[in-house]
């Protein structure tokens, strides 16, 4: 007598279940889709019940879906780095403000280094060429 519940169809966070695998270590195992990148994980029922998984791996813990964004990785460089203003915090916000500006391979730099980068304290710097001796600033406001 089984005791799993069919829980296929349903979604936990961004997972989606699609069917019922196996059950391993008293763990049932589902085949899920992550409905971040379409990628599909096995997840046990006890993960996605106590809401540890919320995603595939690659897309970590994240709601926002940004996790693929390429200035996702340039928003937690600076979020570890405690560099970042109240609004920026939320890289959301932080992407749809620089998101415009950005070029593949400006680095984000402050006006101010003694204070958090946000909207009005840092700017984009173009790569140095040789026919250039200083940099260029690309600012957002
Ligand atoms: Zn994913």
């Amino acid at each position: 007598m089984s005791k799993r519940v069919d829980i296929t169809g349903k979604t936990f966070g961004n997972v989606l279940i699609l069917e019922y695998l196996l059950t391993k270590n008293t763990h049932a195992m589902y085949k899920c889709k992550c409905i971040l990148c379409n990628s599909f994980i096995v997840v046990s029922y006890s993960n996605l019940k106590s809401g540890n998984t919320k995603s595939c791996a690659s897309c970590g813990q994240k709601t926002h879906g940004m996790s693929k964004h390429p200035l996702y990785h340039r928003w937690r460089v600076l979020k570890d780095r405690r560099n970042l203003s109240d609004d920026w915090k939320d890289p959301v916000k932080f992407i749809s403000d620089v998101e415009s500006t950005f070029k593949e391979k400006y680095s984000l730099r402050r006006v101010d280094n003694s204070k958090p980068h946000s909207l009005t304290n840092s700017f984009w710097t173009k790569p140095r060429t040789d026919s250039h001796k200083k940099c260029e600033r690309v600012y957002f406001t």
